[in-house]
């Protein structure tokens, strides 16, 4: 964190977002925005005050009392525009993406497109937030279920999917008939204001979408604050926890997407051209700061003597600036990432793998300060080393090996993480076992990046998540929404009252 002095003040300064305004902070307390490539300073970005967080809850909560009523047809009407909106901006979106991330265009645009089809799913609301009616369950008795909206919900993005993740929270929030404040990540709002600024050009009314940036303080505030309802949060398994631990004692309900440690299982059997390509960009794609990113991979009997392979297809990946043609992976988010990574790396070697690709040290040409490691490839990996252990969130695969599928899984179950999981196979029997026996939420047979499409919840487990609702898809309706359920009679004008009912029965 960083107070503004110098060429920094200059700036440009990012609003907050309050009962449809973009706002400037009043803040003494800013952070500069850093292009991860060059460290060029492109913005800063406010720790919004108390008095900021209070307007932004008070905006939705105002703002509630109207849209809860507001027609299914119109939420609707309004991500349909919004998601013509964002295709329509996809290119300046990715390049504002690259700027303020690090990764690649093509990237940057599949970053956008995954949290675009959360939007046209959110289009469809009419379809997804029906209740449930049971006819005739007495005389003359009905029962039905509505799904009313909670009120003020919150959000808490993590950097790495700038675009995505807000995207996986305030659409579906908001047609489900909430009002939202979103804390985007510090490191890279850019994007994120972007999306909301097209959000508001596309119907979304004053207050239903406020904005308010910062850190602890103001995630704390969120979490501690009556009015909010229900809290939706992405990142660090640290972070998330405390968010569940903290909002969860306040009385709200609270869904955490946390960290990762994913497993690939590679079968001798498997495809071997198709299954090194799915480890090298799964595993070195984004520079590793994916939550879904392969960071280990179990070789099973012969299939460890593709290791010389997956070392020669990793050295071919191009690192430079997102922006560059070509490139295969940018840079670290920041300078604290690229200590961070090293230092594992450092560690590896001392803890005893055998480090079979070196990204250290890279050199990219016309980047001299930007913060880049290349792929990294450790073998001979095992539990207690602090590369297994821990999550590095960059571009480095830790292999190791089995004799058999059950050791795999084995392995891979122990590991208290439980985001994604892979295996590579042409054998329907091994993957079936895989599929049936592994104690991960997320599973690709052949898939490297098994995130699921919106249709379909994000359903990481164990370690990796907190809370039982999952983002999108049908769970997410149930997230944002509170089930009533109405037992309804109506007389008929002959009905005459024989006796007096004393019974819990309906009769
Ligand atoms: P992070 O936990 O540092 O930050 C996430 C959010 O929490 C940010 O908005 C940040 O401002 C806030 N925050 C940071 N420190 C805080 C503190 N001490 N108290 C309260 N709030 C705090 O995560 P990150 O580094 O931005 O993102 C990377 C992490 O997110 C990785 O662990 C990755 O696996 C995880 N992630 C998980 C998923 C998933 O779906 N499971 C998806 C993307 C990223």
């Amino acid at each position: 964190m960083t107070n503004v002095a110098d060429a920094t003040e200059l700036a440009p300064a990012i609003s907050l977002f309050i009962d449809g305004k973009m706002v400037m902070s009043k803040t003494d307390h800013w952070r500069s925005l850093v292009n991860p490539a060059t460290q060029e300073v492109i913005g800063r970005v406010p720790f919004a005050t108390p008095d900021e967080v209070e307007a932004a809850v008070a905006s939705s909560a105002r703002a509630f009392a109207t849209w809860r009523k507001t027609p299914i047809g119109a939420r609707a009407r309004i991500f349909l525009k919004y998601q013509e909106l964002i295709r329509k901006h996809m290119k300046e979106l990715a390049l504002l993406l690259t700027t303020e991330q690090g990764k690649t265009l093509a990237d940057a645009e599949g970053d956008v497109f995954r949290g675009l089809e959360v939007v046209e799913h959110a289009a469809g609301i009419g379809n997804l937030q029906l209740g449930e009616l049971a006819n005739n369950v007495a005389n003359g008795v009905d029962t039905f279920t509505i799904l009313q909206p909670l009120g003020v919900c919150a959000g808490i993005t993590p950097f790495n999917f700038p675009a995505m993740i807000p995207l996986w929270m305030f659409p579906m929030a908001i047609a489900t008939g909430n009002t939202f404040v979103l804390k985007p990540s510090e490191q890279d709002p850019m994007v994120t204001m972007r999306l909301v600024e097209l959000a508001t050009e596309a119907g979304v009314p004053p207050g239903v979408l406020n904005v308010v940036h910062g850190g602890e303080e103001v995630v704390n505030a969120i979490c501690d604050h009556p009015t909010i309802k229900a809290i939706s949060f992405v990142g660090s398994t640290r972070v998330g926890t405390h968010v569940y631990n903290r909002a969860s004692l306040a009385g709200k309900r609270v869904q955490c997407m946390m960290g990762a440690k994913n497993h690939a299982v590679i079968m001798p059997d498997a495809q071997k051209d198709q299954t090194l390509n799915s480890l090298a960009g799964a595993a070195f794609g984004a520079a590793g700061q994916r939550c879904m990113a392969i960071s280990v991979a179990i070789m099973v009997g012969e299939s460890a003597k593709w290791v010389p392979d997956l070392v020669a297809k990793a050295k071919t990946l191009k690192v430079s600036a997102g922006v560059e043609a070509g490139a295969d992976l940018g840079p670290l988010v920041s300078p604290d990432a690229l200590k961070r990574v090293t230092g594992f790396i450092d560690r590896g070697t001392q803890e005893g793998a055998t480090l079979d690709l070196d990204g250290r040290q890279i050199k990219v040409p016309g980047y001299d300060k930007g913060n880049f490691v290349g792929p990294t490839i450790f073998s001979g990996v095992k539990p207690g080393m602090s590369i297994y252990d821990q999550e590095i969130f960059g571009p480095v695969l830790c292999i190791m090996y089995a004799d058999t599928l059950e050791e795999a899984i084995a392995i891979t179950n122990a590991n208290p993480n439980g985001n994604g999981t892979a295996i590579f196979t042409q054998s329907g029997a091994a993957a079936r076992k895989f599929k049936e026996d592994i104690d991960v939420g997320q599973i690709g047979i052949n898939v490297p990046i098994p995130v699921p499409v919106p249709m379909f919840s994000f359903t990481g487990s164990r370690a990796s998540k907190l809370g039982d609702l999952g983002p999108f898809g049908k769970q997410v309706i149930a997230f944002y929404t509170q089930t009533k359920t109405v037992t309804e009679r109506w007389f008929e004008d002959s009905t005459t009252q024989t006796s007096v009912n004393t019974t819990i029965s309906l009769k």
